[in-house]
């Protein structure tokens, strides 16, 4: 009887263990051609201490029982206040020079959204998307119009100088002196997004960028575009893609790997590559996290890197830059 209840007892602590994770999160600081040889190790140890920092914010939510959705904003905040990242402060210029900032999120438990393109002054785009998501009737939110939004919610506004950082303002003089791409300026998109599970298995998906050095024309990439940029349905995962987006807006990224986990049943892991796989094949490059329900996290990209970080309530703690990391 003894020997039984023993048994069963083992048994228990085994499968507690096999257990999927209570939560999860994952973020990425953008996809591009960063390799170790053109990055010192100091500048390597800073990424990855941004990005722990970033992902312990979303960590302490999600581990007191909050949700998932304000774990993605606690994440998404802190990189947009760090300038080494193109989202807010640091933020890449158009080819006017100034700085417009393009953001979403999606709630999976209600499939509610918010997007916000070419916001000029709210010092976090990712609290001005949530308050389109929660206090206006709308989905999407542009330029003036934004702004005005913003500041009738009485969000956190600054000076345009607050974007600026002179490394981006390089960044453009060499696109103008060189006559280069979109694409080819330093090649390293440095959007920020946030995906993750909270403990009543909800899924939320975040995404923030300044979109690309020398943008004109109001152009407008697959960040706060929902279904191409975030993604977020409870039936099947949370998706936050970086990369080239005019192609992941044509594939429909988010939406496209949500749809094939909850209709072919794939994993996380493999509706992702399956997606990045198509995205190559149209000629974009970039990468995705996502989450599912299950507690299960992914990255996949098609660039020598993805700067990224994840962890769960198993204890996972991960930080990468490099494919292989
Ligand atoms: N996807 C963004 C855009 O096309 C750029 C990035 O990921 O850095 O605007």
């Amino acid at each position: 009887m003894r020997l039984a209840l023993l048994l069963g007892a083992l048994l228990m602590a085994t499968s507690a263990n096999a257990e999927a994770p209570r939560w999860s999160i994952a973020i990425h600081g953008g996809a591009g051609t960063m390799n170790r040889e053109s990055m010192t190790p100091a500048q390597q140890a800073e990424y990855g201490a941004a990005l722990a920092m970033a992902r312990d914010a979303g960590v302490k939510v999600l581990a007191a029982g909050g949700s998932a959705l304000d774990a993605v904003e606690a994440a998404i905040v802190l990189l947009e206040d760090d300038p080494k990242f193109n989202a807010g402060r640091g933020a890449v210029f158009t080819y006017n020079g100034t700085n417009e900032l393009d953001a979403s999120i999606m709630d999976g438990s209600t499939r509610a959204a918010g997007s916000v393109a070419a916001a000029t002054h709210t010092r976090n785009p990712i609290r001005l998307a949530r308050a389109v998501m929660e206090d206006s009737p709308h989905v999407f939110l542009s330029g003036p119009g934004a702004d005005e939004f913003s500041r009738e919610q009485g969000l956190e506004q600054v000076d345009p100088d607050w974007f600026a950082t002179p490394e981006r303002w390089r960044q453009l003089e060499e696109l103008k002196a060189k006559k280069l791409g979109w694409y080819d300026v330093d090649l390293k998109y440095g959007t920020v997004g946030a995906v993750a599970v909270d403990q009543k298995g909800h899924v939320a998906a975040g995404t923030s960028t300044g979109g690309l050095t020398g943008k004109r024309w109001g152009r407008i990439g697959d960040s706060p575009v929902i279904g191409a940029g975030t993604y977020a349905d409870d039936r099947a995962c949370a998706v936050s893609a970086t990369g080239a987006g005019e192609y992941f807006i044509r594939a429909g990224v988010a939406h496209e790997i949500c749809a094939r986990m909850r209709m072919k049943g794939e994993t996380a892991q493999d509706a992702a590559d399956a997606v990045i796989a198509e995205v190559g094949a149209l000629g974009g490059s970039g990468g995705v996290i996502v989450a599912a329900p299950d507690g299960s996290t992914a990255f996949a990209f098609n660039t020598p890197g993805m700067y990224r970080a994840r962890a769960d309530s198993s204890g996972l703690r991960e930080t990468g830059i490099f494919a292989g990391d």
